[in-house]
């Protein structure tokens, strides 16, 4: 694509990125086919080559509409573009370069900026969304259907094994999902105990890893996380051990620590210390896979739900559905694997309509091999599937044992 941007943008190191990024596309369309958005709503600018031609337009002017941000705004940060796109255009980087630009020629309404600060407010500390869950559950019962599914009810939690292995990994509390799900984690501390690893926690991260911050262009605070958790975790891991993140959201922001504190001189070679320990739960226990086996109680026929962020963001897309099948399950063929649920971090909070229309065709794709049940690998999609879902949405950790 030819582009004309400013000089004083090609002056800077990140500029002259967009301009490698946005040069990389040569308009073929196909990564139009892999887009949610665009197969939604059949808009062009609603599609990835479409913003790509936003992003250039308004860069080269210096000037952002209210259109071009809404369009931008609806794009979920999937991947699923990037992921089939055979130019090799780097999208998820050109968001992260150039949205902090449009959003300063077109900045989000005031009412936007305040849902934003709510959610991230909410959500994005373990206290509070502990308070909060505790909130709804008392009022469970007089919330409307659609919103009472979304409410996980309290599970039993299993105890934390002892540190007894000489092998170890890292084990992250996070925010919503320790709060929402916290079974997600003990499943997770027994299994790699099970298999000769012993779980660590660490002490002084308070949540969050600023995924939830990033996703609402809160991007100061989410490098204030980032700074916070790379000085709690990075002595975590000197000794080669892996940082297990067990929500493949949060996997895929702290693969980016490295870039987002480049910039800083104090933390710039531990956050890239920190992205590089970073592993999914799927590929520390492939080894494994021999050793694995549904857990008792548990359907052994099951739809695999992968979501972006495991398939695109980390590139483990087909993994967790090869490995779920090796433990002994009978993984049933799910069309458009590719195809985001419209959970995508606080997106769905923002956009509830779309978000419900991403979920109801999901479900049916999940639903074409009759399950009975749908295994996923993070909260945010566990927790959207699960308010319209017709079989049981779990988190596939919950599901294996070890032989
Ligand atoms: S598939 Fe790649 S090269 Fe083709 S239009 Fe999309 S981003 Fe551009
Ligand atoms: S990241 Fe996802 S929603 Fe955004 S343009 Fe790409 S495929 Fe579409």
């Amino acid at each position: 694509m030819e582009t004309h941007l400013p000089e004083a943008l090609l002056a800077t190191d990140e500029g002259r990125a967009i301009e490698r990024a946005l040069r990389t596309c040569v308009h073929c369309g196909f990564c139009n086919a892999a887009c949610p958005t665009y197969q939604l709503l059949g808009d062009e600018a609603d599609g990835p080559r479409g913003r790509i031609y936003l992003i250039k337009t308004a860069l080269e002017r210096g000037a952002a509409s209210a259109g071009t941000r809404a369009h931008l705004d609806r794009c979920l940060h999937c991947l699923a573009c990037q992921a089939a796109c055979p130019s090799g255009v780097p999208y998820g980087e050109l968001l992260a370069l150039a949205l902090p630009r449009i959003e300063r020629l077109a900045p989000p309404s005031r009412a936007r900026r305040a849902l934003a600060r709510l959610i991230a407010a909410a959500l994005g500390r373990r206290g509070r969304a502990r308070t909060l869950l505790a909130a709804a559950r008392a009022v469970r019962p007089l919330l409307p259907p659609g919103l009472r599914r979304r409410v996980p009810a309290p599970g039993t939690v299993p105890p934390w094994p002892p540190a007894r292995h000489a092998a170890r990994a890292v084990l992250p509390a996070g925010c919503v999902q320790e709060a929402a799900a916290p079974g997600i984690d003990a499943a997770a501390a027994r299994l790699l105990d099970a298999l000769g690893i012993s779980p660590v926690r660490p002490d002084g991260d308070g949540g969050c890893c600023g995924a939830l911050h990033d996703h609402l262009g809160q991007r100061e605070a989410a490098r204030a996380l980032a700074r916070r958790n790379v000085r709690a975790w990075a002595p975590l891991l000197a000794d080669g051990a892996p940082l297990l993140m067990t929500a493949s959201g949060c996997a895929a922001h702290v693969r980016r620590y490295g870039a987002l504190l480049a910039g800083d001189p104090d933390l710039a070679e531990d956050a890239a210390r920190v992205a590089a320990a970073v592993r999914d739960p799927v590929e520390l226990l492939e080894p494994h896979a021999g050793r694995l086996a549904p857990a008792p109680g548990v359907p052994r026929r099951i739809a695999c739900h992968e979501p972006c962020t495991q398939r695109h963001a980390l590139g483990l897309a087909g993994r967790l559905t090869a490995l779920l099948a090796r433990a002994g399950f009978e993984t049933v063929p799910v069309p458009e694997p590719h195809l985001c649920c419209g959970s995508a971090g606080a997106w769905s909070l923002l956009h509830p309509r779309l978000a419900a229309g991403l979920r109801a065709r999901k479900l049916e794709r999940l639903s074409a091999g009759s399950p009975g049940l749908v295994a996923t690998a993070n909260i945010g999609c566990l927790l959207h599937l699960q308010a319209a879902a017709p079989v049981p949405v779990r988190h596939w950790l919950e599901l294996v044992e070890a032989r």
